[in-house]
């Protein structure tokens, strides 16, 4: 299915609650088998000093990601967009988007393979 070249998602993980709504969107949407999607959630800890550690999740597109093409044609978000309670997600065209990276830190600007 085609992509969009020029749209990517911009993630903003600071916010992400590591919920998988995300992942779930996806995976309904699409009617990916268990343990397929366009959409994987990532849990990292990191160990600080004092065992201490922090908990963080990266909500990351996979291989399988077609960026909502049948969906952004309507006019409509991708379903992973539209379902993040957080807004931890933006799409858009990807000078827009790398232009909102600059403003803060932890994010990340995914652009599909072309
Ligand atoms: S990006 Fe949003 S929907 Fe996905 S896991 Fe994080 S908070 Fe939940
Ligand atoms: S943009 Fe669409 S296909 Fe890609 S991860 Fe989000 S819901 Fe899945």
């Amino acid at each position: 299915m085609a992509k969009n070249p020029e749209y990517g998602l911009l993630i903003d993980y600071e916010y992400c609650t590591g919920c998988y709504a995300c992942q779930v969107a996806c995976a309904q949407e699409y009617k990916w088998p268990e343990g397929m999607g366009g959409m994987r959630v990532i849990e990292m800890e990191q160990k600080l000093p004092n065992k201490k550690a922090y908990l963080s999740f990266l909500p990351f597109p996979t291989e399988l990601c077609i960026l909502c093409a049948p969906r952004t044609r309507e006019g409509r978000l991708p379903a992973c967009v539209s379902t993040c309670m957080a807004a931890c997600m933006k799409y858009g065209r990807i000078e827009e988007l790398a232009e909102e990276l600059k403003k803060k830190p932890r994010q990340v600007l995914w652009v599909p393979r072309a």
